[in-house]
């Protein structure tokens, strides 16, 4: 397995007094999974991603990546942010190897690597313009490709298509999918779309109110094998969507 909690615990202690996040959550992912965290709003989802990137320090339980426990910011793990963070004062290409640029690893290799990934997903045209004459899914696009730059192993996206209109989510949400899938990584979303969850992971684990417990996970069976779009066809969709639903304790 790639990704292991085991009874992990969280409280933030502020001003107004501590606030428990996490309860103690546990789960395993394999190498090459899609999963998706779904619960109520302010439940944990952000912090939970937190703990795995090493971004939060757990109070009790354990993250472990590859068999190592988690103790800070790894550059096996990337996480793809709500809004694209795209720097709207540099050009795409700047924006996208600023990754390599901090991490010193902005070598010829490298951005090779990353000139293919723009020329693969339709970006290279666009390398020296500025984000703002991009559309947005265009920019999530970008955004995933800086993220990818490093490569990374594990993907942790933090609801990162909040920000579109839902058309561009659908045809945005299938794209990134279909990117994540063949560069063969690892990927972890948090969402309060049901829909979305279903349509672009293997197992959905849906989170209890804070502070969070797994409360159910659901694995999404026959629709496994159908890119997002073909599977919100698909007759099997509702039933799973009424599961989920069930288990959302949304009040
Ligand atoms: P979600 O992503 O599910 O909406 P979060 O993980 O962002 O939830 O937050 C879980 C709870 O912890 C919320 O009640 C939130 O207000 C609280 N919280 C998040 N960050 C902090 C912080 N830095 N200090 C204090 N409380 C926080």
């Amino acid at each position: 397995m790639i990704i292991e909690l085991r009874d992990a615990a969280m409280t933030y202690q502020s001003p107004d007094g501590e606030v428990e996040a996490l309860a103690g959550v546990s789960f395993v992912m394999e190498e090459g999974e899609f999963c998706s965290i779904v619960g109520p709003s302010g439940c944990g989802k952000s912090t939970l991603l937190g703990a795995i990137a090493g971004l939060e320090k757990l109070d009790r339980g354990s993250v472990q990546v590859d068999g190592q426990t988690v103790t800070g910011p790894s550059p096996r793990i990337g996480l793809m942010p709500q809004r694209d963070q795209l720097f709207e004062w540099r050009n795409i290409w700047d924006n996208v190897t600023l990754g390599l640029t901090v991490q010193g690893r902005n070598t010829p290799e490298r951005q090779k690597h990353v000139r293919e990934l723009l020329e693969r997903y339709d970006l290279a045209d666009f390398a020296h313009k500025l984000p703002c004459q991009l559309s947005g899914g265009m920019r999530q696009r970008c955004a995933l490709i800086r993220t990818l730059a490093t490569e990374p192993r594990i993907l942790l996206l933090d609801e990162p298509f909040s920000a579109l209109d839902y058309q561009t989510r659908l045809s945005v949400s299938s794209d990134i999918y279909r990117i994540i899938r063949e560069q063969g990584k690892t990927a972890l979303l948090v969402t309060h779309d049901i829909s979305e969850a279903i349509s672009m992971s293997d197992r959905v684990f849906v989170l209890s109110r804070r502070p969070a417990v797994v409360k159910a996970t659901f694995d999404m069976g026959e629709l496994r094998a159908l890119p997002p779009l073909e599977r919100r066809d698909s007759p099997a969709f509702s039933g799973y969507f009424n599961l989920i639903w069930k288990e959302l304790d949304l009040q």
